[in-house]
């Protein structure tokens, strides 16, 4: 008995060195909290429950800073977090300003919600020692969703994927209208958690194998002999038509086509589901913003390219960006340009594609709110220059070797195919391509953080002055004489 109550006390004392630092034994490094109340780890990617741990320790730790509410339920009955971050002492929330920002509308793009948190976390942790935090916390909330889309968050990472699926929520789709749903989409054949590529030895095929990394491959010249070719993405035929992966991935609808400006049904937008807001995610996010007049400000998070966009997805809307707003559109993407290196600055519809019922345009369209979205992650970061992202360019395999140290590569290895016969099965893990590496994820959520902080801060700043009151006799009262400023500061390090 004794024994157990020592080796007890022996691991509560080790679980309580392990949980804080020693105040005395760390030095601040500038622009970070030194020693802060929430300890988090960013260099890793956390599912809904673990979403929801960070939210609840945040609003514990600083509860005059920050609080948590759910608004509302996903499909599968997940919560929807909403971190509401400012100053609760100088004033009610719904006076302020405010920033709205989410992360993770597709269920693969999964860091925003990493970003997203790391913005709650950062403003909670630095008020007290950084001023300008402090001061505008003062002036602003922020009203932070780190995932509207938490059952494709988990799909994503607990059920076998590529980097680029599921892009959508979880509600079963027919696509190919057979009456069946997902019955043959892509299957994880060696049970890895993993959806990687499938190759198969042929020389009439056009691809060999790189003599510089056996891992990639490549294409070869029109008059060259090949050594394999590529069979696509792992799957098999699993309704006996002799096609594999024919219906591709399912859950086709995409979650952010579904917003109410300029929506258009299925057969113009594909992916654009039932009508708007038929998603409960969407909607719920909808309504809280309906609730929430003084949001002046959004920023919703992507992947990937390195992209700071603005709407118009909608390629006929010629009228709802007016051009004194784009002006100031303008400005604010242009000091994101030069605050995260790699990133450019681009409308939807005319670098892109045509995107209708987006969620940026029914932000604008709808609300009136300046709204990007953040395409996150560019392989600029690799080695800090131009490159490309196919999964098959070299510096994709260069960045891995050298920095992951092959970490984010799975072999080629032998798998008997039921169809195919003996193929291998190999390539880049779904954390890798569109998911930062986890040593970049703190830098570059740092810099896209304080690009909406510089949008934030650029709300307007409201200001009443003065205010008369007369009384008129039998309760009623008439206010007059009262003056209301409404100006745009300088951003206090500029000149
Ligand atoms: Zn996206």
């Amino acid at each position: 008995m004794i024994r157990k109550i020592f080796s007890l006390l022996v691991f509560l004392s080790l679980l309580l060195t392990t949980m804080a630092q020693n105040a005395d034994q760390v030095f601040k490094a500038a622009g970070s909290p030194v020693n802060p109340k929430v300890p988090i780890s960013w260099n890793r990617y956390n599912d809904h429950a673990g979403i929801t741990d960070i939210c609840r320790k945040i609003a514990k730790a600083h509860p005059d800073l920050a609080k948590l509410e759910s608004i509302g339920k996903s499909y599968e009955g997940r919560d929807i977090w909403v971190l509401t971050v400012t100053d609760f002492k100088s004033g009610s929330p719904d006076q302020k300003p405010g920033m709205y920002i989410d992360g993770n509308i597709h269920s693969n793009e999964v860091q925003g919600a990493e970003f997203a948190l790391y913005t709650a976390w950062y403003l909670t942790e630095t008020f007290h020692d950084t001023r300008f935090i402090k001061e505008l916390l003062a002036d602003k909330v922020f009203y932070i969703v780190p995932s509207i889309n938490p059952d494709g968050r988990d799909s994503y990472f607990h059920a076998p994927n590529t980097g680029s699926s599921p892009r959508s929520g979880v509600i079963p789709v027919d696509n190919d209208r057979d009456g069946l749903v997902d019955e043959d989409g892509y299957d994880d054949l060696d049970g890895d958690n993993e959806i990687l590529m499938m190759r198969r030895k042929n020389p009439r095929g056009r691809y060999r194998v790189d003599p510089t990394d056996p891992r990639r491959m490549i294409q070869v010249g029109v008059d060259e002999v090949g050594e394999y070719e590529l069979l696509g993405l792992e799957g098999k035929d699993n309704d006996g038509d002799g096609l594999v992966n024919e219906d591709g991935y399912t859950f086709q609808y995409d979650p952010n086509r579904d917003w109410g400006w300029g929506w258009q049904p299925n057969y113009i937008q594909g992916g654009a589901y039932k009508y708007p807001f038929s998603l409960p995610e969407n909607r719920a996010v909808m309504e809280f913003v309906m609730k929430h007049p003084n949001i002046a400000a959004a920023q919703s998070y992507h992947n990937a390219g390195g992209m700071i966009l603005r709407g118009p997805g909608d390629p006929t809307d010629q009228v709802t960006y007016n051009p004194a707003d784009v002006r100031v559109y303008d400005a604010i993407a242009q000091k994101g340009e030069e605050l995260i290196p790699g990133y450019k600055y681009l409308v939807v519809h005319k670098d892109l594609y045509p995107a209708y019922g987006g969620e940026l345009d029914w932000f604008y369209g709808g609300r009136g709110v300046y709204t990007y979205s953040n395409e996150l992650w560019t392989p600029f970061l690799f080695f800090n220059k131009p490159a490309t992202r196919g999964a098959q360019d070299e510096s994709s395999f260069l960045f891995d070797r050298w920095l992951l140290f092959k970490d984010a590569f799975v072999d080629w290895h032998e798998f008997d195919h039921p169809q195919y016969g003996k193929i291998e099965i190999g390539g880049f893990k779904k954390n890798f391509g569109r998911a930062h590496p986890g040593f970049l994820l703190e830098s570059d959520a740092h810099r896209n953080m304080s690009f909406t902080i510089y949008h934030a801060y650029h709300t307007p700043k409201l200001v009443i002055d003065s205010l008369q009151e007369t009384n008129l006799g039998g309760g009623l009262k008439k206010n007059h004489g009262y003056r209301f400023e409404y100006t745009f500061n300088a951003y206090p390090f500029e000149p």
